[in-house]
């Protein structure tokens, strides 16, 4: 069979527009402030989408670049002012951080109402306990292509492979969340080729180039690819071999083209849900 592929850079297209119609009728503008330490060229690119497509959708966005000789307790005490103002509603700080700043350590300082990247633990425990949280925004982006390919969750079995706090983790709870029966895959498994043959929902976020091969995919199965790779002729791979998976899915996303884009969406999404609910709650 061939697979439907999910277009992820028309769906985050039209979620941002929704998103731009909603801010458009909101008596305030949410605020989101990106924090990007050093000069990572990877990460100044994403913090440079980021904060576009931020504004583009009527955020008050600002980028705060530091150096990358900044003293983990000046980043702290920058996180412990924008925790304190009322005009930023997200907080994002890019990772990865330069070796001398500790990520938790910051990730933990950031105010557990503002943090749009759902990293804070305490996001991370409401979410492993099936609560409402700020939800990362790469798993919520992996749901919604579920969704669009009208994936029944309930009951189906689902191979999550990499169990990063980023991804692999959080897929694993929305997925649990939603029903289905998860196996966390990574890099300790002893036949990850087998557990995957046995699931009807695949998830890839592993980083490693095309790693999910054609007789791994069970037939009509849904295959999500959050891999970015880029291989040394400058071209971005998944973590999934896109053609052979094709040939067995009944669903499929693409890199690039699939999952990152959506990442983008649902950061705007998280800053208006931020932004609403620290109103709501100062409200009482
Ligand atoms: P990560 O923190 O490096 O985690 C990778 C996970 O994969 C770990 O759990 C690791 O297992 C597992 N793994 C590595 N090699 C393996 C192997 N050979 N067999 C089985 N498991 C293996 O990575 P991440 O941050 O989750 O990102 C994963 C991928 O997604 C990367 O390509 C990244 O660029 C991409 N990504 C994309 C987006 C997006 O917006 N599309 C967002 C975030 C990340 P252990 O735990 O045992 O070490």
């Amino acid at each position: 069979m061939t697979a439907l592929v999910l277009d992820g850079k028309a769906l985050a297209e039209r979620m941002r527009a929704d998103i731009s119609a909603k801010i458009a009728q909101l008596p305030y503008r949410p605020g989101l402030a990106v924090v990007i330490v050093g000069d990572d060229p990877a990460s100044a690119v994403y913090v440079r989408n980021k904060e576009r497509a931020a504004r583009e959708s009527g955020i008050a966005a600002r980028t705060i670049a530091l150096p990358a000789t900044t003293p983990e307790s000046a980043l702290l005490a920058l996180i412990a002012d924008l925790n304190a103002d009322p005009a930023t509603d997200g907080i994002l700080v890019q990772l990865p951080l330069p070796a001398h700043i500790r990520a938790q350590r910051v990730i933990e300082a950031i105010d557990p109402a503002k943090d749009v990247d759902g990293f804070h633990p305490i996001n991370a425990g409401y979410l492993a306990l099936g609560l409402p949280a700020l939800v990362p925004c790469t798993p919520r982006g992996v749901m919604r292509l579920l969704a669009e390919a009208g994936t029944r969750l309930a009951g189906a079995r689902a191979a999550v492979l990499g169990r990063s706090a980023i991804v692999g983790r959080p897929v694993a709870a929305l997925l649990t969340a939603a029903d289905a029966t998860v196996t966390l895959l990574h890099s300790r498994t002893r036949d990850i080729a087998a557990e995957c043959r046995c699931a009807e929902i695949v998830i890839a976020a592993v980083g490693r180039a095309e790693m999910v091969r054609g007789d791994w995919i069970a037939p009509e199965a849904v295959v999500i690819d959050v891999g970015i790779n880029r291989g040394v002729d400058g071209k971005l791979r998944g973590d999934v071999a896109f053609a052979e998976c094709a040939a067995k899915a009944s669903a499929i996303t693409k890199v690039p083209g699939g999952v990152g884009p959506m990442t983008i969406a649902y950061l705007l999404e998280n800053t208006l849900e931020a932004a609403a609910r620290r109103r709501l709650t100062a409200m009482g």
